[in-house]
């Protein structure tokens, strides 16, 4: 018979796993189980929605059969089966859904040409690996499968990445039996392992004890022979000869049957919690926060959720699917139910599961679901008070937190024009000029984090510190926490003491202007026109004396720049730097740069004025030229706005006529 190739994908998967890049090949065993699992409750499901009559959960289980000497593990279900069709398109290519997230990852894995192995293990690590992890532990796989309802099995076989065959084959149920030739062992791999009853007992503990099906296998036990009736006893009554012993064989449930989330908190501890997580999610980043809550009542509902440790690979692109998984109890009724958390929080993992959903309700029925949306409102409210007690109590926990998920709760602000605003404006936290710690972390990484944690800071904390004749919740964007240090626009702010939020992320203006306001106070970008920043009678004075004086000379500069600028003026914010570009109105310059990289036809534009520190020896050099080289003095206001740019991140337009510019004011 010829042999089938695999498709390209999951050949590659396939050398992956027999080279065994993954180092846990114990797990091969929870692949299957949990396969066995999801064809049992897909036929379950099937008989209570079409009224199937006969069928029963005690009816289900799980089957685990071992020959040493064939070396040979057998798992049998009498789940669902498969077709024909089935069998090539499940196990001859990896047609599921997370073939295209491993395609994609792979891909990325193989471009960043730096990639060790470490982070190839770590991909697949986020993935159910599934049936392919057989082949990890075994030299052939057997799988023969009848559908239910089918009169025909069929039997799919591979010794590996060569390809595959099938044929028809006898079976007399409907359901799954895998066969694994398991793999002579090696010097670094004891694979006999896998046929010996108690590390099939332990594996199943470990990884699969919450399977609601019973997981089944002929043990070896032994009881004492029974003495036959009226055997000659001594005169004490004691035997004459020790017993003798016999070996039987019982068939034994392996697991406990109880899902996680049905058990007593009390009775879980956080490696219980833990080991659910990394199993059910494959991430071996400990969560941030586990939420077990259990809700009795007109509704009743027992969730179990999990804030996780590090972003998914996929979360910000659009193959990430959010949703929690939903079970109507305790049969699984889907896979990611998106209609129970909001966009926000679509980082939240985990599942519901209530007595008081109808199993028999379809996909769309659900969404119009009275007793799921309220289930879904109470879910959002429990997540935000968590992430609240969260940043109140641990900044540090809460600020990594925030470093993987934060993007994600600022678009919700923004989003739906900020309609959700208030829900989340609590959430947020900013890297802050204000620093409480005055004392320097000197290279000791622990105290670095903690110290940056300890500058983050909420809305609330900064608008509790604002001097008291401060109008402004004053923010500077830029691309780094480093270049915003920089910025010549926050001079005068810093001067006064005023603290400044710095937002480094590209939706952050856009979130601020959805907020507009926190308490009552406006939010003002350090970069805007007008700081208003309280200035004394005098101050004031001369500013408009200097501003009168100079009024022709900014006026010819204004000229000079061709329409480049609105305005040109004196700055009142510079201290130390000669210029300075602000915008006036509502797009600033960071936002300019946002939306003009978006893929549109139409470009903005900020309305931008040019600022001159009025107390710079630069200023008397233009007042110079000004009456003396007017010619000179036109280069002088490109170069002045060329700089101003640069400053900005932005490119000068005419990058060749600033460099010329530059060297014919060195030689002349
Ligand atoms: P996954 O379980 O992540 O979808 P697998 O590679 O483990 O990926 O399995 C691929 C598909 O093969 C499954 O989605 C399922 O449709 C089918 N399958 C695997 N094992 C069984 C089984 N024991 N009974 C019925 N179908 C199965």
């Amino acid at each position: 018979m010829a042999k089938k190739q695999f498709k390209a994908e999951s050949k590659k998967l396939l050398d992956l796993m027999i080279n065994s890049i993954y180092t846990h090949k114990e797990i091969f065993l929870r692949e299957l189980i949990s396969n066995a699992s999801d064809a049992i409750d897909k036929l379950y499901y099937q008989s209570l929605s079409e009224g199937l009559s006969g069928m029963n959960r005690e009816d289900f289980s799980i089957r685990i059969d071992t020959d040493k000497e064939a070396r040979t593990l057998t798992i049998t279900d009498n789940g669902i089966g498969m077709t024909k069709e089935e069998l090539e398109k499940n196990l001859g290519t990896i047609a599921r859904s997370g073939s295209l997230d491993f395609k994609t990852a792979m891909q990325k894995n193989e471009d960043s040409e730096k990639s060790g192995e470490s982070e190839t293990v770590d991909i697949i690590g986020q993935f159910g690996v599934g049936f392919y992890s057989a082949f990890m532990v075994s030299d052939k796989v057997t799988v023969v499968s009848r559908a239910f309802g089918a009169d025909e099995a069929w039997q799919w076989e591979s010794t590996g990445a060569d390809g595959y065959t099938v044929k028809e084959a006898e079976k007399p149920d409907h359901g799954t039996r895998i066969t694994l030739v398991i793999k002579q062992d090696t010097e670094d791999e004891r694979y006999t392992e896998f046929l010996e009853e108690y590390r099939i007992r332990s594996l199943v503990r470990r990884y699969s004890d919450y399977i609601r099906y019973p997981i089944q296998m002929m043990v070896e036990k032994s009881r004492p022979k029974e003495t036959p009736e009226g055997a000659a006893e001594t005169a004490d009554g004691s035997p004459d000869k020790a017993p003798e012993y016999e070996t039987y064989y019982e068939l034994e449930t392996l697991n406990s049957m109880i899902p996680l989330w049905k058990k007593q908190k009390s009775s879980l501890t956080d490696e219980d919690y833990n080991n659910f997580y990394r199993e059910k999610y494959f991430d071996m980043a400990e969560p941030v926060k586990v939420i077990h809550t259990n809700v009795e009542g007109v509704l009743s509902y027992t969730a179990l959720l999990y804030i996780p440790g590090q972003t998914p690979f996929n979360y910000y692109s659009k193959d990430f699917e959010k949703g929690l998984q939903l079970y109507s109890s305790g049969v699984m009724i889907m896979d990611k139910c998106p209609d129970l958390l909001p966009d926000y929080f679509s980082f939240v993992r985990g599942l519901v599961d209530s007595q008081d959903l109808s199993l028999n309700i379809s996909r769309e029925m659900l969404q119009h679901d009275r007793q799921l949306r309220a289930i879904a409102q109470r879910l959002e409210k429990k997540i935000k008070s968590e992430l609240q007690e969260l940043l109140a109590k641990d900044r540090e926990k809460y600020a990594a937190f925030f470093k993987n998920f934060g993007l994600q709760l600022k678009y919700g602000v923004y989003e739906g024009y900020g309609m959700n605003k208030d829900k989340l404006q609590d959430l947020l936290i900013y890297y802050s000029s204000y620093d409480p710690s005055e004392a320097k972390a000197g290279g000791d990484q622990d105290a670095e984090e903690k110290a940056s944690a300890s500058r983050m800071v909420t809305l609330a904390e900064y608008v509790s510190r604002m001097k008291p004749e401060q109008k402004y919740i004053y923010y500077a964007c830029g691309e780094t926490n480093e270049k915003i240090d920089r910025m010549p626009q926050t001079e005068v702010l810093k001067d006064k003491g005023y603290e400044i939020l710095y937002m480094t992320d590209d939706v952050d203006e856009f979130a601020v202007q959805m907020m507009r306001e926190f308490d009552g106070k406006q939010f003002r970008n350090v970069s805007s026109d007008d700081l208003e920043i309280e200035e004394t009678e005098e101050e004031k004075e001369a500013a408009k004396k200097q501003e009168e004086e100079s009024r022709d000379l900014l006026a010819y500069l204004k000229e000079c720049l061709d329409g480049k600028v609105t305005e040109v003026r004196l700055s009142q914010r510079l201290r130390n730097h000669p210029v300075c570009l602000t915008a006036k109105g509502g797009l600033s310059i960071e936002m300019e740069k946002v939306l003009n990289a978006m893929p549109m036809d139409e470009k903005v534009r900020a309305d931008r004025v040019l600022e001159i520190n009025a107390s710079h020896p630069i200023a008397e050099t233009l007042n110079q030229l000004y009456t003396s080289d007017k010619e000179r003095l036109k280069t002088y206001a490109r170069v002045l706005y060329d700089q101003a740019l640069l400053i900005e991140g932005l490119q000068p337009e005419d990058p060749v006529a600033f460099s010329n510019a530059v060297c014919e004011l060195m030689t002349k």
